[in-house]
């Protein structure tokens, strides 16, 4: 399938000279959405997981569907705040300032192998703080999957080592 005829570029959003890749109208369309999700099936079919991980907001649009269809479970990362119980937290640069991620204590158990999932991979800075909350808690990242890579923002550098699927780039 071509994924990038559903993928809406938005020029000049949420600031000047962003292209920002909008997945809203690949979901919106059920057969590109299950084909796409369904692939991410495939990959991680093959790798024998035990759970899916994702950040907040768009990494839950990919996983959970994919956690559904293996019939295992989806942990969310979170900003900080959003989760009521005993969390860990990471720390990680954005272009401006800094952000916080979070991920319950109890998500997941030392040993299990896990599914990293976001909607895209620009510079690699949410799935490498997503990463160090999987491993602190003990989690073998196995992969990580996402629709959409930005192959010019070389996020594969800061993720050396992790095995990664992306169905399109841009
Ligand atoms: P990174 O941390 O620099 O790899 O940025 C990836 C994060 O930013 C992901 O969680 C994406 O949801 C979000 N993001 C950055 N650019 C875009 C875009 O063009 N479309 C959708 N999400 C984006």
């Amino acid at each position: 399938m071509n994924y990038k005829e559903y993928i809406t570029v938005v020029e000049d959003w949420p600031k000047q000279g962003v292209k920002f890749k909008d997945i809203t109208t690949l979901m919106d369309n059920g057969a590109a959405y299950k084909t796409a999700v369904d692939e991410i099936v495939t990959y991680a079919s093959e790798k024998n997981i035990d759970l899916v991980v994702g950040p907040e907001a768009r990494g839950f649009i990919v996983g959970c569907p994919v956690a559904y269809a293996l019939e295992i479970g989806f942990a969310p990362v979170r900003k900080e705040g959003k989760l009521p119980r005993e969390v860990i937290k990471v720390n990680y640069g954005l272009e401006y300032g800094e952000n916080v991620l979070t991920i319950h204590k109890d998500a997941i158990k030392p040993g299990q192998r896990v599914l990293i999932t976001d909607d895209l991979l620009a510079t690699g800075g949410t799935i490498e703080a997503t990463i160090k909350l999987v491993e602190q808690l003990g989690g073998i990242v196995v992969g990580c999957a996402f629709l959409i890579e930005l192959t010019y923002l070389d996020g594969r550098e800061k993720l050396q080592g992790y095995d990664i699927l992306t169905l399109m780039e841009y």
